[in-house]
């Protein structure tokens, strides 16, 4: 899990303004003709919504906002579309974001309303409320933290995550099996909420189990730089590319990876790196000789 960046709000006027104008479909008016002074008090309801960073209150349940201009807002979210009006809204909040900021193993592909679209309709087409997450992890969400007395889910633009590894893997090496187990740890520090509500998603969206189901394809990825690595320098050359590869893919991605997370674990299990990782990559013969040699 990470943050993302609060997205800018510089074209949020601008933004409502076409949000709230009519507009010409196939010879019919459509939309709603908002006012100068209602796009205002639109934006009041933003402001008030980072004074709030993101978390439900009765100022952004029920603004004092006149029930068709909040229907408006939220029927706008649909010209976020692609080829619609206000497609640069889902453009920008996509833009520059590689993988969902939840599990960081898909590409986001969904746009997520942190404060869900029907019951606020004030803040549907605002940036940030709006967080691009993969489709799993959207599907989890919306099947399960929407229920009074849950934990709310992660606002990627306002729960400031801390600097400290949280993310930690446990790699054993058996009968040539490598297994692997995931969890989140050493929040102590941190304030409860933010530590309960990272275990709490990480166990609901079964994260542990979708990052085992890539861990394999992974490993197989860095087999013949291991390799590499071990016919070099042995059990301490395969460590260091180890630790070298999780520092590169810490600044590729970051801290809370899980990829650099297992990569810096199995830089310090010794029966894997002393050639355990042979057997359990099992590469063939023809292919290490054509490589090194041996
Ligand atoms: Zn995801």
């Amino acid at each position: 899990m990470r943050n993302l960046p609060q997205p800018n709000r510089s074209t949020d006027r601008a933004t409502l303004t076409t949000a709230l104008s009519q507009y010409q479909y196939k010879g019919v008016a459509k939309g709603y003709a908002g006012t100068a002074e209602e796009v205002t008090a639109v934006l009041a309801v933003y402001d008030a919504y980072d004074a709030a960073r993101g978390v439900a209150n009765i100022a952004l349940t029920t603004p004092e906002m006149d029930a068709a201009l909040k229907q408006a807002l939220h029927d706008a979210y649909d010209q976020t579309q692609k080829r619609r009006r206000l497609k640069h809204v889902r453009e920008e909040l996509f833009s520059g974001v590689e993988l969902c900021p939840v599990c960081g193993i898909d590409p986001p592909t969904e746009l997520d309303h942190v404060l869900p679209r029907s019951a606020y309709k004030a803040v549907a087409v605002y940036v940030r409320n709006l967080v691009p997450l993969c489709h799993l992890c959207n599907h989890h969400k919306l099947a399960g933290f929407a229920e009074p007395g849950e934990l709310p889910f992660l606002h990627a633009y306002f729960d400031q995550l801390p600097d400290i590894q949280f993310l930690h893997a446990e790699v054993r090496l058996q009968d040539s099996t490598l297994s692997v187990t995931f969890s989140i740890d050493g929040l102590d520090a941190v304030a409860d909420s933010l530590g309960d509500k990272l275990k709490n998603i990480h166990i609901r969206l079964n994260l542990s189990e979708r990052y085992l189901a890539e861990v394999n394809i992974f490993l197989a990825s860095q087999a013949i730089s291991l390799h590499g690595a071990y016919a070099a320098g042995g059990s301490q050359g395969v460590k260091a590319q180890l630790r070298a590869q999780a520092q590169y893919e810490i600044r590729r991605f970051y801290r809370n990876h899980w990829r650099p997370t297992l990569l810096a674990k199995l830089s310090t299990c010794d029966d894997f790196c002393n050639g355990g990782f042979i057997p359990v990559f099992n590469v063939p013969a023809e292919i290490l000789r054509d490589a090194f040699g041996s």
